[in-house]
């Protein structure tokens, strides 16, 4: 497969795509690219938002899709906000500095701050694919008291790794694919890829 195009506009997964499948020779397209509108994701769990937007990606443009399908789950709030973490602070527009505004508020006074970010991906060599590559991936760590450090996108600032003493955004691009929600799901994606 030499071309895939990425289904979704998020530049922060665009970019950490972009920087890992590049060098394995991949032409990474994106949908913005070939104008392709945003898929609704109506679902309730992520692996049917993901494959909802690699459908939709790889029908409009007779290629094949990769849709990730990620969001943080935050344990005291019961898995929010979870698929709705992009828009966790509202749709019009989505703002990650919003989302982790509301995020500090609802964990006002919260002494349990566990949280993990999830990923999933969804392939699809085209549109009407019966056997998607599937491939997932968790980080865990704690919602951090305040805002810290420029690296990453979404909630990157407020999550608090304590074994590293850091935020994920206080991670190089390099550190945090080596350990990352995305990174696991990306390495578990190649393996399967190879062997498909
Ligand atoms: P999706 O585009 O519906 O999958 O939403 C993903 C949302 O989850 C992003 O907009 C972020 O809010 C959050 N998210 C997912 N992965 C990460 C990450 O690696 N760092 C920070 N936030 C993330």
């Amino acid at each position: 497969m030499q071309k895939l195009v990425i289904a979704s506009n998020n530049p922060g997964k665009l970019r950490e795509f972009q920087f890992l499948l590049q060098p394995l020779g991949i032409e990474v397209l994106t949908q913005a690219q070939l104008g392709i509108e945003e898929a609704e994701e109506p679902h309730f769990t992520f692996i049917e938002n993901a494959l909802a937007k690699a459908r939709h990606v790889s029908r409009l443009s007779g290629l094949p899709a990769l849709a990730d399908d990620s969001g943080i789950c935050v344990t005291a709030l019961g898995g929010a906000p979870g698929v709705f973490s992009a828009r966790y602070a509202g749709n019009d527009p989505k703002s990650d500095q919003r989302n982790n505004e509301k995020l500090l508020m609802e964990m006002r006074g919260v002494a349990e701050r566990r949280a993990h970010y999830y990923c999933v991906l969804a392939l699809l060599h085209h549109a009407d694919d019966p056997q998607p590559l599937i491939a997932e991936g968790e980080w865990h760590g704690e919602v951090a008291h305040e805002e810290r450090g420029d690296g990453g996108f979404g909630y990157d600032p407020l999550f608090w790794l304590p074994e590293l003493g850091k935020m994920s955004a206080e991670l190089s691009r390099d550190e945090k694919h080596a350990i990352s929600h995305r990174g696991k799901a990306l390495k578990m994606l190649l393996e399967k890829l190879k062997v498909a």
